[in-house]
């Protein structure tokens, strides 16, 4: 029986790598960072609860990482944890970075030490190529990262192949687009968008207030992305991989959809920050814009091309864009029943 940690196990991502590993006969010891809730939820929707081997593990407490990874000598370890959310490193990019960038260097250097057989995988992002220096971006396009966040992943990026190239160790890096699902974080602009449609829709909530509504972004849906990142784990060779849908599309476009999955056609009308979204038929106002959903600086578009990951790994991704609104939007109006 393999045996795996995954990092981050309660977020979106190790929930549902969590289900694809067990499904696959894996031993899961699921690293958590201990909160004064014990929030289980996404197990329970993925009916994986008590199955994962939880261990209280915090990215900026070495002995505690050093201890876990001598005590397990796993044959995979997933490095999922993170502080995720662009918007709020720009108020905490000290505590982000330490998190992302030096939490990362730390389970590098345990395993080194302690466990250097062991498969590893970092959670990279297309945010690290931000102000973007060519379209589609793929594995070789320079960084241009514009977010505390994005800085702390260039960071845990680079680490991973310096390792590999170091020492060795079989330390692969995927350069993950935003994939979203009904187990997204609330947060997040698609699962704010689909719970508030939801919550509009049965009159518990008045409207939605958002950012930017013309950046543009590479939307997959995750539970088909954590695939590729155990494929990458189970290669002759360590590589780092571009997972992405190679579709672009706007927050507007994301919330037209939204609306329209429960009959809701979405008007534009006004300019700047005075613009909003009004029900075609009543007139009512469902989006407004506030500055408070702005960044000091934004990541305008994003488009993966994923062809080496199609190539090597022989993964594509299957859910387009507008099944993915209507899962979440779905799943959204069946929670607020
Ligand atoms: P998520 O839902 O925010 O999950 C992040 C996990 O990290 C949570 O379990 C969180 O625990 C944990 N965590 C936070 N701080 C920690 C610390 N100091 N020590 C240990 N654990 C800590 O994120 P996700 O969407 O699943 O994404 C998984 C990974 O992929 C992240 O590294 C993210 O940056 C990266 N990524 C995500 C996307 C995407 O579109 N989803 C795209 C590219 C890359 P709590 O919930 O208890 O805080
Ligand atoms: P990101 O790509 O990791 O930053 O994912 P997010 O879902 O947080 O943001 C995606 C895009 O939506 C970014 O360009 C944001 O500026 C934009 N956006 C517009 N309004 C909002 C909002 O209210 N919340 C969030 N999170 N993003 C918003």
């Amino acid at each position: 029986m393999k045996k795996a940690i995954i990092t981050g196990v309660t977020g979106q991502d190790g929930a549902y790598l969590s289900k694809v590993l067990l499904n696959k006969g894996y031993k899961v010891y699921g690293a958590f960072k201990r909160n004064s809730t014990f929030d289980m939820t996404r197990f329970r929707e993925l009916k994986i609860e008590n199955k994962v081997e939880l261990i209280p593990f915090d990215l900026l407490e070495f002995t505690n990482i050093y201890r876990t990874i001598k005590d397990i000598e796993p044959d995979e370890l997933y490095n999922l944890a993170a502080q995720s959310f662009v918007g709020v490193s720009f108020e905490q990019p000290l505590l982000t970075n330490d998190i992302n960038g030096m939490g990362t260097l730390r389970v590098l250097e345990a395993l080194r030490t302690v466990s250097p057989k062991t498969r590893f995988y970092q959670a990279s992002t297309s945010e690290m190529f931000g102000k973007v220096r060519e379209t589609p971006q793929k594995e070789d396009t320079p960084f241009y990262p514009r977010s505390p966040y994005a800085c702390s992943k260039l960071l845990s990026h680079w680490a991973t192949i310096n390792y590999r190239e170091s020492y060795n160790m079989f330390a692969c890096s995927g350069i993950l687009f935003n994939h979203e699902s009904p187990l997204r974080g609330m947060e997040f602009v698609t699962r704010k968008i689909s719970y508030a449609v939801a919550g509009i829709k049965k009159g518990l909530q008045d409207k939605l207030i958002l950012g930017n509504l013309d950046s543009k972004r590479d939307w997959g849906y995750a539970a088909e992305f954590v695939e590729a990142i155990w494929l990458m784990l189970q290669q002759p060779e360590p590589d780092d991989f571009v997972i992405a849908t190679g579709e672009a599309h706007s927050v507007r476009e994301f919330i037209e959809h939204a609306f329209n999955y429960v009959d809701i056609e979405i008007e534009w009308t006004g300019k700047g920050i005075e613009e909003k979204g009004i029900d075609k038929k009543t007139g009512k106002v469902y989006v407004e814009l506030s500055p408070d959903f702005f960044r000091p600086a934004e990541v305008d578009i994003l488009i993966g091309d994923y062809s080496k990951a199609k190539r090597i790994l022989g993964w594509s991704p299957k859910t387009k864009f507008k099944e993915l609104v209507g899962l979440m939007v779905d799943a959204d109006m069946r929670r607020t029943e």
